[in-house]
């Protein structure tokens, strides 16, 4: 118990500073502990094996409320309930893995030949872990400036006799820029490959987007996409790796059935055994958050990153921000400052060589900012 005490009491210690990854450490889930330990679920092992939207044979699960998460969320993305199909996931990488498998096995379905992985070179490396896994020819688009694919390379790149599974970045890892899916829409209604797949990777930004004003942007209704993955540990505070994904019926019955009599019905999923807990938070969290929560929550770090992008920019310390972002990426400050704040480093010869970026996610405040940007400048002067 003592070596848990120092490991628990160091790592609230280094909560206070923790503003260079994605994490919204607001987990706010004390209320949820309490009643898990007052409902004494601890007593049992709790499993979401097999389809969470069909009847299961294995009763201890929480299918019932992980359709309720996966109902809340499909509308915002432009899903019909009588369409969709979708479930929580053990992360955002795991619903990439989904988007793609199925993307291979709805491509394969019409062509047996293995699809070309199209995605920009800034989008986040599950990508490429994941096309590597599957055994997909990987075709890196460059990037402009500000991290977005160069629709015109992605033109020239595109192979019509070939199938594409093309992964949209809505918000790359470092520069929080995201890919303009009409434009990519468009070059592939011109072009009219083979087979074409849309995947999109909106692990941070998906969480947040369908919440403000530029909730077009992942609407499949105005510029369509076959599937999305969200991770649920980022925007909406859980307080461990979870996340949803999203997609059509119709994809789903496109992939190998594998029909497993035991689970009385065919298994879409990867994983066999899911976690039935992690559902029961992110339940919670839409439940007690909900639309009107999360809205105020986007805006609130939308707002507090261009805060922070103003603050670098009265310093004189060039700094870069995309409308849509909570992200805010620098010139690197001193390795000191790198370290206190647990910032990510990145290097971009078109920028000036060595960057850094703060991710503004809800416990940032503008206290922390002004800290922060107070240490910049006296460290400025002293370099
Ligand atoms: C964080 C992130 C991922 C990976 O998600 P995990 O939930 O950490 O597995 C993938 N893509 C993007 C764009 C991300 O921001």
């Amino acid at each position: 118990m003592a070596r848990l005490d120092a490991l628990a009491e160091e790592i609230h210690r280094r909560r206070a500073t923790a503003i260079g990854y994605p994490n919204n450490q607001n987990t706010d889930l004390e209320e949820f502990y309490r009643w898990y330990e007052k409902s004494k679920l601890y007593e049992v092992a709790l499993n979401n094996v097999g389809d969470p939207r069909l009847p299961s044979l294995f009763a201890l699960n929480t299918h019932q409320l992980e359709n309720e998460v996966i109902d809340f969320f499909a509308p915002l993305y432009g899903f019909s309930l009588e369409d969709c199909w979708g479930m929580v996931t053990n992360s955002g990488t795991d619903g990439n893995m989904h988007g793609m498998y199925f993307g291979v096995k709805t491509l394969q379905h019409a062509n047996k030949a293995l699809p070309v992985c199209y995605v920009s070179e800034e989008a986040h490396y599950s990508i490429k872990r994941l096309a590597d896994l599957m055994n997909l020819e990987l075709c890196l688009i460059k990037t402009d400036r500000s991290g977005r694919m160069m629709v015109e390379e992605f033109d020239k790149a595109l192979d019509p006799s070939r199938s594409a599974l093309v992964v949209v970045a809505m918000g790359t890892t470092f520069k929080g820029a995201i890919d303009d899916r009409a434009a990519i829409n468009a070059v592939v209604r011109e072009r009219k490959p083979v087979g074409v797949y849309v995947h999109l990777d909106a692990a941070l930004f998906g969480g947040y987007l369908p919440f403000t004003t530029h909730r077009e942007l992942v609407d499949r209704k105005l510029a369509d996409f076959d599937s999305v993955a969200v991770s649920g540990h980022k925007f909406f505070g859980c307080d461990e790796p979870m996340g949803f994904f999203l997609t059509t019926k119709a994809t789903v019955t496109r992939t190998n059935p594998f029909n497993v009599t035991y689970l009385n019905e065919s298994v879409p999923t990867i994983s066999c055994s899911r976690n039935a807990l992690t559902v029961l938070k992110f339940w919670w969290k839409v439940q007690k958050t909900g639309k009107a929560g999360f809205e105020e929550q986007a805006q609130a770090i939308l707002a507090m990153a261009q805060y922070l992008k103003g603050q670098f920019d009265k310093l004189g310390h060039e700094a870069w921000r995309d409308e849509h972002s909570n992200t805010v990426y620098f010139h690197r400050p001193s390795e000191e400052i790198m370290k206190k704040y647990e910032l990510a480093p990145d290097y971009d010869d078109r920028l000036g060589g060595a960057l850094a970026h703060i991710v503004v996610m809800q416990h940032v405040t503008v206290e922390l900012i002004d800290r922060f940007i107070e240490e910049v400048r006296v460290s400025r002067l002293n370099g």
